[in-house]
């Protein structure tokens, strides 16, 4: 007989012997099946003790996750990703709390404060503030009678508090921001009268210059982050010429002198008849992103939308 086997079923049976006599099992963790071994048992107990902490103080339903496990394949990944949250704990990426890794990357309070500059309703013209009642023929009275190149907008909130410090820290470098960003994005996009009506997503592009020292384009990042069964990534529009920062602008009229010719579409471009949605982080003015409609208009394409995650400066004129 295999000693190794013998070994192990008098262990088994001494054990289980011990149980009986002297406590009930009540350990979740020692009743799977086939725990993987003593230091994952001991890693998914802190963590547990921890997500039951955690549950306590945010009052969130004391579930036990590991009693949802039924298999080996589904223990080892619960131990793998305890070892995980043991080695690298999950905080808030905006306040820096920690937090549960249920939490989907924000405490409680980001997430309620995140969701406050949410929601409101708003002009598809500009993207301003706006009661649907204050509309007229599609238009709030900020934006009748101005020259807009595009034909919609949607957006996801307005610039303050956690949505204006998350836009601005995925600007500096935290680009693990644009899941919780492109989620929001995403939102506002299917929320939008014209989602099924795109053909191509556009970033608003940043001088090479520019994207030379950051390192990236975030409105690029954000458009990767869209779910759309059939719209394509389009970077065929560029920045041919280096511009002040929009924000020193002191007016809306030095902002939009600030980017008039600035853009230009590449050469064999395939924007001709297309139905196009500009992505950007930002809207202040709107300069920018009329300057962008106007070129794409001007190369052929027969609509021109814009997808922002947040309009900025509501009391600017
Ligand atoms: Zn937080
Ligand atoms: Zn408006």
């Amino acid at each position: 007989m295999n000693v190794n086997k013998v070994l192990t079923k008098d262990y088994e049976n001494k054990t289980l012997g011990e149980r009986g006599k002297n406590k009930p099992n009540t350990n979740p963790i020692q009743s799977q099946s086939k725990p993987i071994c003593q230091g994952v048992k001991l890693m998914q107990s802190v963590y547990l003790q921890r997500i039951m902490k955690k549950n306590a103080d945010t009052g969130y339903e004391k579930t036990n996750p590991i009693q949802t496990q039924s298999n080996p394949k589904q223990t080892a990944i619960f131990g793998l990703q305890s070892l995980n949250q043991l080695l690298w704990p999950a905080v808030c990426i905006n306040c820096k709390r920690s937090i549960c890794e249920t939490d989907k990357s924000l405490c409680k309070n980001c997430w309620d404060e995140l969701l406050a500059c949410t929601g409101a309703d708003y002009c598809p013209r500009c993207g301003r503030d706006a009661s649907r009642y204050a509309l007229l023929e599609g238009a709030c009275p900020d934006c009748q009678g101005k020259e807009i190149h595009f034909d919609l907008i949607a957006r996801s909130g307005v610039y303050a508090d956690a949505l204006r410090r998350m836009i601005l820290a995925f600007k500096k470098g935290r680009t693990e921001l644009d899941s919780t960003l492109g989620f929001l994005a995403n939102s506002a996009l299917q929320g939008s009268s014209f989602v099924n009506d795109i053909e191509f997503f556009v970033p608003v592009p940043l001088h090479w210059a520019r994207r030379l020292v950051r390192g990236y384009n975030q409105s690029l990042i954000l458009a990767k982050k869209l779910k759309h069964p059939t719209a394509k990534i389009n970077t065929e529009l560029a920045r041919i010429r280096h511009t002040k920062s929009q924000i020193i602008m002191p007016t809306a009229a030095a902002r939009a002198r600030n980017v008039a010719g600035a853009f230009a579409v590449r050469y064999g471009h395939n924007f001709n008849g297309r139905r196009i949605c500009l992505v950007d982080d930002i809207k202040t003015t709107g300069a920018t992103l009329n300057e962008c409609a106007k070129t794409l208009k001007q190369a052929g394409a027969s609509k021109v939308f814009a997808l922002v995650l947040a309009i900025a400066g509501q009391k600017v004129s």
